[in-house]
């Protein structure tokens, strides 16, 4: 029965590796994505795939790039809770944690390790120092399969800047760090899906943290 066949491709999905996890239909799987070590140490990125039992678009939602901002974090953890892959149609990569050297130093919007803003050197590099590699990898397994990505902020690196500055003195890096703009934060397939995923993003992030 071909038109039978034809419904079955079009409405189910197949399982979703990425990294270490791999999520069937109807499940979700939690996990890591590493990043090696290069010209500076290594980190993990902990992940969850929600894969739902039917086809659908992906959405990506991305916590923990400034590691001072938690509030998003701790949302996303919530939200983790609430879906229900069985019921859901499409798929759901969330990146709890983006930049973990950040959030483990508390530092506000820099890396404590190279001084960089992970906000700011997408899409990165694997040859480069360690929050390059973080945007690289993050670039390759979530951004480019995502239709659709929201990059979560928080106002809290603004109201804990005196703090932190006092607490953890020289962890910051110079002004001159560059603060351009991420060049390519949406996929084509997103930018075709989506619209202007990247401009959009940029806003987002301008009404929030500002970094
Ligand atoms: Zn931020």
């Amino acid at each position: 029965m071909p038109c039978v066949t034809l419904a079955l491709a079009l409405v189910l999905q197949g399982p979703l590796t990425i990294g270490s996890v791999t999520a069937r239909p109807g499940e979700i799987a939690s996990g890591f994505l590493d990043v090696p070590a290069g010209v500076d140490s290594g980190t993990r990125i902990p992940i969850t795939i929600v894969r739902g039992r039917e086809a659908g678009p992906i959405l990506a939602l991305v916590a923990g790039t400034h590691g001072s901002e938690v509030a998003p974090i701790v949302a996303l953890q919530r939200v983790r809770r609430e879906l229900d892959a069985a019921r859901l149609r499409g798929t759901v990569l969330m990146v709890h944690v983006a930049n973990m050297p950040s959030f483990q130093r508390r530092t506000i919007y820099y890396s404590p390790i190279d001084g960089k803003n992970l906000n700011r050197v997408y899409p990165g590099r694997m040859d480069g120092t360690v929050s390059e590699r973080i945007a690289a990898t993050i670039t390759r397994e979530i951004i480019t399969r995502a239709d659709y990505l929201v990059d979560m902020h928080a106002g809290l690196g603004a109201a804990t800047t005196s703090w932190s500055t006092r607490r953890a003195r020289g962890t910051r890096a110079p002004r001159s760090t560059p603060r351009t703009p991420p060049s390519s934060w949406a996929s084509p397939r997103s930018r075709r899906r989506a619209g202007n995923s990247a401009s959009r993003r940029r806003s987002m992030s301008s009404r929030t943290c500002g970094r």
